[in-house]
């Protein structure tokens, strides 16, 4: 008897992992962010760690990494947290 010829089943799955994240900041001012090379919000170390679930830590480590920028203190970079945070959300494999 002839086995049966059994094709495999596939199935894809296309996940979006955008997401908006809105970030109220105090602060008053754009800042020049010289690592970007563009007019950015500052954001406060605090704030990031209340929007993002980032600890201080790690936000820290991200810095030192260039991942995101400081900008005048204490401030962080929007703009560079913003690309910071899409490239995690949609790396292959990422489970954030
Ligand atoms: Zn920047």
């Amino acid at each position: 008897m002839k086995p049966k010829l059994q094709l495999a089943k596939r199935t894809e799955i296309t996940i979006e992992t955008r997401s908006v994240m809105r970030i109220n900041t105090i602060a008053a001012n754009e800042l020049f962010c010289g690592e970007c090379g563009e007019v950015v919000v500052p954001i406060l170390g605090w704030q990031v760690v209340c929007a993002t679930g980032i600890n201080k830590e790690h936000i820290e480590s991200l810095r030192l990494r260039g991942d995101i920028h400081k900008i005048n203190g204490a401030g962080i970079c929007s703009a560079s947290l913003s690309r910071y945070l899409l490239r995690v959300q949609t790396a292959p494999g990422s489970v954030t």
